[in-house]
């Protein structure tokens, strides 16, 4: 038997409700029963509130904030950190738009996007598997770093602009003077 959604692999159980099979990616454990994605989207979505959503293995994420949160997904978010609400929007962490509060949230909220940005996306998101949600976090911190880099370059570049600009003009002044 194989997995419904990946013909390749080898399934490994089937899903309770739907009788899909399943792979170990997409197999939900919740309450000692195998779930398919799909359905346990929508049980946890209909039923059950993040709290009792416990002792689930596999893919669990865009289960809500009390969904697990597999090892080894990286633990600091450059995305989070240099992209903040734009990185917030793409990963559906709306927790990220405090950034927007005047000086505690510009200077805090980027370090707890930083460390929490990663559980956060995860299980606020439905990602296909861990390997994808690193895959994508990693394009958001490139992204953040060309974006953290192209800045800090402007800006350099205008303090040079405005810096010979202020010399010329005392240059002019002085030519006058004398
Ligand atoms: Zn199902
Ligand atoms: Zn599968």
């Amino acid at each position: 038997m194989y997995c419904y959604h990946h013909p390749d692999r080898q399934a490994v159980g089937q899903c309770i409700e739907c009788s899909q099979a399943v792979c170990p990616e997409c197999k939900v454990i919740f309450d000692g029963k195998i779930y398919c994605n799909s359905c346990i989207q929508k049980k946890v979505a209909g039923t059950v509130g993040p709290a009792s959503v416990s002792g689930q293995t596999g893919n669990t994420s865009g289960l809500g904030s009390g969904a697990a949160v597999p090892a080894g997904l990286g633990e600091f978010n450059w995305g989070g950190l240099l992209l903040t609400w734009i990185w917030g929007i793409g990963n559906n962490v709306w927790w990220s738009f405090l950034v927007f509060v005047p000086y505690l949230g510009w200077m805090v909220m980027p370090w707890v996007l930083a460390f929490k940005g990663t559980e956060w996306a995860w299980q606020s998101r439905r990602w296909e598997s861990v390997e994808h949600f690193k895959k994508v976090q990693h394009t958001w911190s490139v992204w953040g770093w060309a974006l953290s880099i192209t800045l800090a370059v402007l800006l350099l570049l205008l303090m040079i602009g405005g810096a010979l600009l202020l010399v010329w003009g005392i240059s002019q002044t002085d030519s006058r003077w004398y």
